[in-house]
């Protein structure tokens, strides 16, 4: 069985457990195993259909009172339990804030291996094992792990590495309810309240459209241009670490390695070389324009438009265009 917990917030599913139930269906055909999406928290057997709908065979809802807020204590006992009881083979979790932790947490309690921040996954013809590949030395070389005397091969993967199957709501599948057994002194964190951090800027990982910058961008100010333009064409401003680290950006906006993966229809990268930790958050992006003034900088290798030029009176001249178009 491949497993696949698929993270609830707010009583909302994250992307990255559709994704995830996506990859794990196109694996089950190699393995020729079931697809069981685990959903955890309070009251949340609604969730279970939709889960069915993106081809999961299975899905338990894990669901307790005690499991209503996230806690580590507590979710890492009740996956723990419930894994116990179904024994999968693979284990895939979305490579979240919660995800990062969880992951590790339990696979030391089931004394077995976990690849964190995995970017792609496979069967391997022969071994039938999973081949889980992860980028190493600084993204310099791409690693591919497996896990060959411990079950459940355990892995997190990052949002955005793999598409959204289509949902197909003729699709149904078993609902089965697992209620762990939890006592209120097993979890010793106690949340008293969440305060939801109020973001300027949707999810980068969701966007259509994205104008990304860089260090060539020059200022914080030079930024304006960008969500102007952004503004214009319906979508977002991310950027590379080093818009990052100049401060011109949060760090939920970088895109890359060690930022979000994005994979929007158009991706607009300007004043960014294309390094390799930034090319392994955005290349899959469908259509990519660069606008770089040095004609060698390796972006303009995996775009679809390169545009030589200094950004500044190119990015101009497509706001003032696109304002003439909506006039
Ligand atoms: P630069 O490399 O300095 O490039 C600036 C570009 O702007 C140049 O190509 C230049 O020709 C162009 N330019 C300058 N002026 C203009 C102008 N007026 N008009 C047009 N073009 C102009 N980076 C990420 O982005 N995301 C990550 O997640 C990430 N993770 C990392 C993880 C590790 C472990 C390491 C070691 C590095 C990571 N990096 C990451 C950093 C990465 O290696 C690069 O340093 C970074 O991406 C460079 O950012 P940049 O392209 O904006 O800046």
């Amino acid at each position: 069985m491949i497993m696949v917990y698929c993270e609830q917030r707010n009583g909302e599913l994250l992307n990255v457990g559709l994704e995830l139930i996506g990859k794990a269906a196109q694996l089950s055909k190699d393995l020729d195993r079931e697809v069981v999406a685990v959903v955890c928290g309070n009251k949340i057997t609604h969730l279970a259909e939709k889960l069915a709908n993106y081809g999961a065979t299975r899905v338990i809802a894990l669901q307790h009172p005690l499991l209503e807020k996230y806690t580590v204590d507590g979710y890492t006992e009740a996956l723990y339990q419930v894994v116990q009881s179904e024994n999968p083979d693979i284990l895939l979790i979305g490579a979240t804030l919660t995800g990062r932790e969880l992951g590790p947490r339990l696979a030391a309690r089931l004394k077995t291996g976990l690849t964190a921040d995995c970017t792609n996954l496979e069967i391997d013809p022969e071994s039938k094992l999973l081949l889980m590949t992860r980028p190493a030395f600084g993204g310099n070389l791409m690693a591919t792990i497996i896990c060959p005397n411990k079950k459940p091969q355990m892995a997190t993967i990052r949002p955005g590495v793999f598409p959204i199957p289509q949902a197909d709501t003729q699709r149904t599948s078993e609902v089965y309810v697992f209620t762990p057994k939890l006592r209120e002194e097993d979890i010793k964190v106690k949340v008293e309240q969440v305060i939801a951090k109020v973001r300027r800027h949707k999810d980068i990982s969701a966007e259509k459209i994205i104008v990304a910058g860089g260090r060539g961008v020059g200022s914080k100010e030079n930024f304006d241009l960008l969500e102007e333009l952004a503004e214009l064409l319906g979508g977002g401003i991310a950027g590379s670490r080093a818009a990052v680290d100049e401060g011109w950006l949060p760090k939920d906006l970088q895109v890359g390695q060690t930022g979000k993966v994005v994979r929007p229809k158009l991706y607009i990268a300007i004043g960014i070389s294309g390094a390799i930790q930034h090319l392994a958050g955005m290349q899959e992006s469908e259509y990519i324009i660069a606008i770089n003034k040095d004609p060698e900088a390796p972006i303009m290798k995996v775009a679809d438009l390169a545009i030589v030029g200094d950004w500044k009176p190119i990015v101009k001249r497509l706001i003032q265009q696109l304002k003439q178009n909506m006039a």
